[in-house]
C-alpha cells in the first residue's frame, strides 16, 4: 500500500500553510466584505449580531484516536453555529484558530480544513479569518462564529414563562452512546492490539458523536412559522442541564414529562446493552446539539406541525421546582449532573 504523503509544517512555514488552507474559501454574504487576507475581516453587518466561540482542545474535548481529522473540522464549526441557532440567529461568518505541534502535517491541516470547509458550504457560512500557531503537543481549535437577527426576534435563555410549553428538537442521548462505544471499542483495542474494533450496525450512534448537525431546520421552520420562542438553548451538556440553565435564568420551575422525551430506538438499545438507563442517557449524555426551546402555550398547534420536535413538559412558577414526572408516576426533582457524572459511574 502507497503511503500516505507527508509534508512536514516547518517546510511551508506559517504563511505557506496559511495559504494552504485558505485557498478556494467561497464568500457567501454581501456582508462579507473582506475575508482573508488583511489584519481584520470586514463585515457589513445589516441586523443585530450574535457573536460566540468554542475552544476544542485534545485530550479534553476529542480524541484522536476515534475521531477523524475532517470530522473534527466540522463539528469544530457546528458546535458554535449551534450556539447561534439557539439565539434564533442565523450565523454568517466564522473565524478559526488552530494551534498545532510538529506531531501534524500539512495533510493532517488540511483534512481538518476540508471538514471545516464543507461545514460552510452546507450552513452557508463564510470563513473569514483565523489564526495560526504551534502548540508544544496537542491539537486545540478555537472557532469564533457571528450571527445575525432582528433585535426583537433574538431569542435568550432568561425569558421563559408560567405556563409556557417546554420543547426539543429531535432526539437525545446519541450522542453519548456514540461515544461510549467509541471509548469502549478504544478500551478493547488498547489492550488487545490484534482484536479487531467492531463498531457495525452502530452507524446512528457513532454519527451523532462524530458527525453532529446543528439545527437550522428548526430555526428557519420558526421563521416560516411565525413563532418565536419565549427562549432557548442548545443541548450540550446534557437536558437536565440545560433545562436548569433555563429555569433558574428564568426564575420559573417546570414539569419535564419522562414519557415525552424523545430518544432514538437505537440509543435505546445500545444504553439497555450497557447497563444504563435510557432516561439518564438522555437527561446527562450530552453533545446533542439539539435546541432546548418554550413556546407560548397558544403556539401548541403551529409547533405541532413539525414531525421532529417533541413537547416535553411545561414550565410552573418557579416555588415547585424542576420535576421530572417519570414514566411511573413518581416526581423527582432534576439536579444539573452534566454529563461528566454520567462518565464517572462507570
Ligand atoms: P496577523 O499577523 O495579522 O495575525 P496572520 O498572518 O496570522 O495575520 O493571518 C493572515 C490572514 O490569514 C488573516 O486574514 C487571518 O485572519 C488569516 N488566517 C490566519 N490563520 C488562519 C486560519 N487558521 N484559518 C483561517 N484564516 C486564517
Ligand atoms: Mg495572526
Amino acid at each position: 500500500m502507497e503511503k500516505a504523503k507527508r509534508t512536514e509544517i516547518s517546510s511551508l512555514g506559517e504563511f505557506g500553510l496559511i495559504d494552504r488552507i485558505t485557498q478556494n474559501i467561497e464568500l457567501h454574504h454581501t456582508s462579507s466584505i473582506k475575508g482573508i487576507g488583511d489584519d481584520a475581516a470586514i463585515i457589513e453587518a445589516e441586523k443585530t449580531q450574535v457573536v460566540t466561540t468554542d475552544i476544542l482542545v485534545e485530550g479534553i474535548h476529542f480524541d484522536l484516536v476515534y475521531t477523524p481529522l475532517k470530522h473534527l473540522g466540522y463539528k469544530s464549526v457546528i458546535v458554535n453555529l449551534s450556539d447561534v441557532y439557539a439565539m434564533n440567529a442565523i450565523p454568517k461568518q466564522i473565524l478559526v484558530s488552530i494551534a498545532i505541534s510538529n506531531r501534524f502535517s500539512v495533510e493532517a491541516i488540511e483534512e481538518i480544513y476540508e471538514g471545516v470547509k464543507l461545514a460552510c458550504k452546507k450552513y452557508k457560512v463564510d470563513l473569514v479569518g483565523g489564526d495560526t500557531t504551534a502548540s508544544q503537543k496537542g491539537l486545540i481549535i478555537n472557532v469564533v462564529a457571528i450571527g445575525e437577527q432582528e433585535r426583537t426576534k433574538i431569542v435568550q435563555r432568561n425569558t421563559a414563562k408560567e405556563g409556557d410549553l417546554l420543547c426539543v428538537s429531535g432526539d437525545l442521548g446519541a450522542a453519548y452512546m456514540g461515544l461510549t462505544l467509541l471509548q469502549r471499542e478504544k478500551q478493547v483495542f488498547l489492550n488487545a492490539p490484534e482484536a479487531s474494533i467492531d463498531l457495525a450496525g452502530n452507524d446512528f450512534i457513532v454519527g451523532k458523536q462524530l458527525k453532529p448537525e446543528a439545527r437550522k431546520d428548526v430555526i428557519e421552520f420558526f421563521a416560516e412559522h411565525q413563532i418565536i420562542p419565549t427562549s432557548m438553548i442548545d443541548v450540550s451538556d446534557g437536558l437536565s442541564s440545560e433545562i436548569m440553565h433555563l429555569c433558574k435564568q428564568s426564575n420559573v420551575g417546570c414539569q419535564l414529562n419522562e414519557e415525552h422525551v424523545p430518544i432514538a430506538e437505537e440509543t435505546y438499545n445500545k444504553a439497555l446493552e450497557f447497563g444504563i438507563d435510557p432516561i439518564n442517557c438522555a437527561l446527562s449524555g450530552g453533545e446533542d446539539y439539539e435546541l432546548l426551546f418554550t413556546i407560548a402555550a397558544e403556539d401548541r398547534t403551529k409547533v405541532k406541525q413539525h414531525p421532529d420536535i417533541s413537547i416535553i413538559g411545561e414550565i410552573l412558577d418557579a416555588n415547585l421546582g424542576v420535576k421530572l414526572f417519570t414514566k411511573g408516576g413518581n416526581y423527582h426533582d432534576i439536579i444539573s449532573l452534566g454529563w461528566n457524572s454520567l462518565k464517572d459511574e462507570d
